[in-house]
């Protein structure tokens, strides 16, 4: 069977045919299918303002903005606009910025007393909270989430990572206990497209408290919420040269990692780039973490509170469409609730609402790019192909923009490549176990270790489950739940090192 691309192709709605893109981007089933809602909320769009946006980024080198050769547009994913130009970091450019960075590190940075480090941290996570209504808009534009995730989510999580580390940079002998520790150097920090600033904060705020400077880059889909972080750091007054914001693609990033006097790599994004970086560093003497890909399971227990549940499930897969490394992508449920789970969820996606990423009505947004709704594609195809049973919500899906109506498979085998691969996207894949043993075993069966959640009323389950999952993060009874104090991070193929947290810090210190 193939992916049909044209949209006009006539398809079934219970998910036994062929994927239907429904016009540009839609999923399985058809507009004109779509059930009719009772009553519908009116349309209340986030205002756009007071959005200060430039038509062209430079890059931020220095405390300056530098210009470079080449530029490349950024779109917003829900209407294909195009919303900046934003500059192609070189070789060259990089070398600029790692430069400049180890200069700061070098007269400034490293030899400032770290209770004044702090206060310049403490600055920024201020500056962004006075900005958080245009950070929040801005995050949205650029990378198609729901405003209501970025304003709840990303910014307010973002300025706590802030906070947090502002507090610890004067701390770190209490964080170290009958340790000396020192800062390293120029930390070279590569992020992803899906929590932009939130990763950026992960990153730039721990490397800050310890003393270490920093050259950043963006993801090619999703760098204007940084190059907004670079105008708070020139507001805040940040020494010029202690945090460089660049944007480019992977070979940027290979030149960040590949630069001799980039002394730390801080690396999120996938597994195979993961790999690529962990033999490009191999034998250099660079410190590395890595945050990679997840392929998380989130079981279900008999005894569990369906309906609380249900909320946990889709929180689990469909926040941020689905493009989360600790998505719950992987539901397992006791098969004696199964029938009950799998009606409770198939009603609960009819008030799923997904559209205008602006809109504060809307749930699930648009998916971050083109490439990436193709890859959804794909794999969903793969498991129609493979035998697995497709459910996706009836929902209308606005004509332009790139946007996957949310999707679940049932009766899937351990075998799929739905059960083993990384959708990044809002599908979830349903298995079944029968005994508390095989839960474990089936969730441990992944080459990924990054997050788990339990579902059940019994506390000592909770324990000797989560005790046995192999998973950097547990959630019991919620999920997606996430704060600055809490370290996070992987086994296996999802990663090493952790961000988040005193042991945050580890990473940022010799
Ligand atoms: P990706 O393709 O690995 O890209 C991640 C970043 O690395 C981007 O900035 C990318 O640049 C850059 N890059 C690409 N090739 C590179 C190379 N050879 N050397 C250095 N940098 C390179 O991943 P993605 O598709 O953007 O992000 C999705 C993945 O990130 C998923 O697998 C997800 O699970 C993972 N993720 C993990 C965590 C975690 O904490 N564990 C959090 C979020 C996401 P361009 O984008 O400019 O090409
Ligand atoms: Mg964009």
């Amino acid at each position: 069977m193939k992916i049909l691309t044209d949209g006009k192709k006539k398809l079934n709605t219970n998910g036994k045919s062929d994927i239907n893109t429904g016009g540009r981007s839609n999923g399985l089933i058809k507009n004109s299918d779509k059930a009719k809602p009772k009553w519908e909320y009116s349309k209340s769009i986030e205002d756009k303002k007071h959005i200060k946006l430039k038509d062209k980024y430079d890059l931020f080198i220095g405390g300056k903005w530098v210009k470079s050769k080449k530029y490349f547009n950024t779109i917003n994913p829900a209407t294909e606009e195009v919303l900046a130009q934003v500059a192609y970091a070189s070789d060259s450019d990089v070398d600029k910025a790692v430069r400049s960075a180890e200069k700061a590190y070098d007269k400034v940075w490293s030899k400032m007393a770290p209770k004044e480090r702090g206060k310049y941290i403490f600055r920024i996570a201020r500056i962004i909270q006075e900005k958080a209504r245009e950070f929040a808009v801005i995050e949205t534009m650029d990378g198609g989430k729901s405003i209501k995730e970025s304003k709840t989510v990303d910014v307010p999580l973002a300025l706590a990572h802030f906070f947090y580390y502002a507090g610890w940079a004067d701390k770190l002998k209490y964080a170290f206990p009958g340790r000396k520790v020192s800062s390293i150097g120029v930390a070279g920090q590569i992020i992803p497209w899906n929590f932009p600033l939130l990763m950026a904060a992960w990153k730039i705020a721990p490397a800050l408290a310890c003393g270490n400077t920093v050259v950043i880059k963006s993801a090619e889909t999703t760098p204007l919420t940084l190059y907004k972080l670079a105008e708070v750091i020139e507001e805040a007054g940040l020494p010029e040269g202690v945090v460089n914001i660049i944007s480019g693609d992977g070979k940027t990033g290979a030149a960040i990692v590949g630069h001799p006097k980039t002394k730390k790599i801080a690396f999120t994004g996938s597994t195979e780039v993961g790999k690529i970086i962990m033999r490009q560093t191999a034998g250099t003497g660079k410190k590395l973490t890595l945050e990679l890909g997840g392929k998380a399971a989130n079981i279900i227990f008999e005894d569990a509170p369906i309906d609380a549940a249900i909320e946990g499930i889709i929180n689990g897969i469909y926040f941020n469409q689905g493009h989360v490394c600790c998505a719950g992508s992987r539901l397992l449920v006791q098969e004696s609730v199964k029938e009950i789970v799998i009606k409770k969820l198939k009603h609960r996606l009819t008030s799923l609402r997904v559209g205008d990423p602006l809109d504060k009505n809307t749930d699930v947004g648009a998916i971050n790019s083109l490439m990436q709704l193709e890859k959804i594609k794909e794999l969903v195809q793969a498991g129609i192909n493979e035998g697995a049973e497709i459910y996706q919500s009836k929902c209308d899906l606005p004509e332009r923009g790139y946007f996957f109506r949310p999707t679940f498979f049932s009766e899937v085998a351990q075998s799929h490549r739905i059960a083993n691969e990384e959708i990044f996207g809002p599908v979830l894949s349903i298995l079944t176990f029968r005994t508390p043993s095989e839960a474990v075993e089936k969730a441990n069966n992944t080459f990924y270790g990054l997050s788990a959640g339990v579902w059940t009323d019994k506390g000592s389950k909770i324990f000797k489950t989560l005790s046995k999952l192999r998973a950097g993060v547990v959630w019991s009874n919620t999920y997606n739940k996430f704060n600055p104090a809490s370290p996070f991070g992987g086994y296996k193929e999802s990663g090493f090192g952790r961000e988040g947290g005193r042991q945050g810090l580890d990473a940022y210190v010799v």
